[in-house]
């Protein structure tokens, strides 16, 4: 199976539960730019600070923070045999910017997977989980700034014929399997 994977998906897709999936069958560390930034953010690190307020109104973080995040954690040894990029890229300058880090690595993306789920069972979903950024009023920005930053890319990776759609909807393992299909296919 394809090593080097991005999710792209809307708040609510299932990126986390099938990123977690994905790292335990296959291996390779599930790479989550909203968890690094929970994790900054609970340690009361500067990058912490930074990003706080922007995360609490469903807004992007600064592309400079996530890109530097990103360019170190896939420079640890774990990522070396493959990752899956959950939740990032989300807007042109981080794929760009991906791509460049990439090319440079020599070790280009094999597949992004675009899970898609409606709106409705997306935000049943997000206010079942009822994370703290999990209001009502952030996950219709979060939609927002999915639709306006996020959702641009899918031509972007189309265009480079990376593109897989898959789904989101059903049975957790459901999802699973036709994840495996589309990105051994
Ligand atoms: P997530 O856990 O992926 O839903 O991310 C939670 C929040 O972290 C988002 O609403 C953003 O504020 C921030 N965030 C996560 N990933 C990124 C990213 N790639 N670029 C900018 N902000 C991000």
């Amino acid at each position: 199976m394809s090593k080097r994977l991005v999710l792209l998906g809307a708040p609510g897709s299932g990126k986390g539960t099938q990123g977690a999936l994905l790292m335990e069958r296959l291996g390779i560390p599930q790479v989550s730019t909203g968890d690094l930034l929970r994790a900054a953010v609970a340690a009361g690190s500067e990058l912490g600070l930074k990003a706080k307020a922007a995360m609490d109104a469903g807004e992007l973080v600064a592309d400079e923070v996530v890109i530097g995040m990103i360019r170190e954690r896939l420079n640890e040894p774990d990522a070396a045999n493959g990752y899956i990029l959950d939740g990032f890229p989300r807007s042109r300058p981080q794929a760009e910017a991906l791509d460049e880090l990439l090319i440079a690595l020599g070790k280009p993306l094999d597949r992004v997977v675009h899970l898609e789920a409606d709106e409705e069972e997306i935000v049943k979903r997000l206010l079942e989980r009822g994370r703290a950024d999990d209001t009502e009023e952030t996950i219709r920005n979060r939609m927002k700034v999915f639709r306006d930053q996020t959702h641009p890319l899918l031509k972007y990776y189309e265009e480079r014929d990376l593109l897989v759609t898959v789904k989101g909807v059903g049975d957790i393992e459901d999802i699973y399997g036709r994840i495996e299909q589309a990105v051994n296919a």
